[in-house]
């Protein structure tokens, strides 16, 4: 196994020295993680302007939902392996929450915006609370994973939360604060698994999501051909992005959360497809909230 160091009681740095078996070291590795290898196969044009030009500072900036996220995802870490079971509860949950969301509350259009994301952080809490099992005690929570795929290819990337399952197999668990898609998409989950089942001394058999959304769970079961095929991807993959000359964009979903569209290729189509849909009135649609939480 790998070398674990420990950096606190809830946090993991997984590293392990370069393998150069038969090999003098690359200089420099394509590096990777889900989301960079996702985002490439999603729109080749979005992957270069974030990940080779490093465009993300000057055109990303604060945006509502990523703070949300932040805050949900570090209120449930806390949560998680903080504070003890008999206090496991929705107050705590809020008292939390509130903690959280006071150190920045960056990205909002206003008190009104920001009182509708808080809104939906504490209903995405309050389903997590109502349908999840609040006394698991974690075997990680936001492991920070590196490894060496092949010589010139390192995956890496964090886990929301490892469970130690009574078999003594591992269950990977993905939080996600956007909304329940129709169907999940594996590919985060199975690089996931595929750099952990190379890290611990337990076999990863589970990966879910959890759509906090919805308070729906899904999950696969991991077993050795779905990580020979997550490997096999992975590296088709990086071999893509190393020939590609062009990096096209492909417009989709997410252009949607692109921080790229004003320098996007495709700005023009895009600009047609969001007046249409202001047309349309597609817009979120804002439920009525039974809880406020005070800020
Ligand atoms: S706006 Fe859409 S097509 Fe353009 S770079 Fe972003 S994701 Fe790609």
């Amino acid at each position: 196994m790998a070398g674990i160091a420990s950096q606190d009681s809830t946090s993991l740095w997984l590293t392990e020295a370069p393998a150069r078996v038969g090999r003098r070291p690359v200089a420099s590795p394509l590096r990777l993680s889900p989301t960079a290898v996702t985002c490439f196969r999603q729109c080749p044009r979005q992957y270069k302007f974030r990940y080779i030009d490093r465009l993300g500072d000057e055109y990303g900036g604060p945006r509502p939902y990523f703070t949300m996220g932040n805050h949900v995802h570090d209120t449930l870490r806390e949560f998680l392996t903080t504070v003890p079971l008999d206090e496991r509860n929705m107050e705590t949950m809020v008292r939390l929450l509130r903690k959280n969301w006071r150190r920045y509350r960056v990205g909002f259009r206003g008190q009104e915006d920001e009182r509708r994301w808080a809104e939906k952080a504490l209903r995405q809490l309050s389903s997590f609370v109502t349908s999840h099992d609040i006394r698991i005690r974690p075997y990680l929570v936001e492991a920070w994973f590196e490894t060496e795929i092949t010589p010139g290819l390192v995956l890496h990337g964090r886990i929301d939360r490892v469970d130690l399952q009574a078999d003594r197999t591992l269950h990977i668990i993905d939080y996600k604060t956007g909304n329940t898609p129709e169907a999940s998409d594996w590919t985060q989950l199975y690089l996931n698994a595929l750099a952990l089942s190379r890290k611990m001394p337990y076999p990863v058999s589970k990966a879910s999501f959890i759509y906090l959304s919805s308070g729906l769970m899904d999950t696969a079961s991991i077993e050795s051909n779905v990580l020979d095929r997550a490997r096999w991807d992975l590296l088709l993959t990086a071999r893509s992005i190393c020939c590609d000359k062009n990096f096209r964009s492909q417009p989709g979903i997410i252009c949607r959360r692109c921080d790229f569209k004003p320098i996007c290729p495709d700005r023009v189509k895009l600009q047609k497809v969001e007046a249409t849909e202001v047309q349309q009135g597609d817009r979120g649609v804002c439920h009525g909230m039974q809880r406020v939480l005070v800020l």
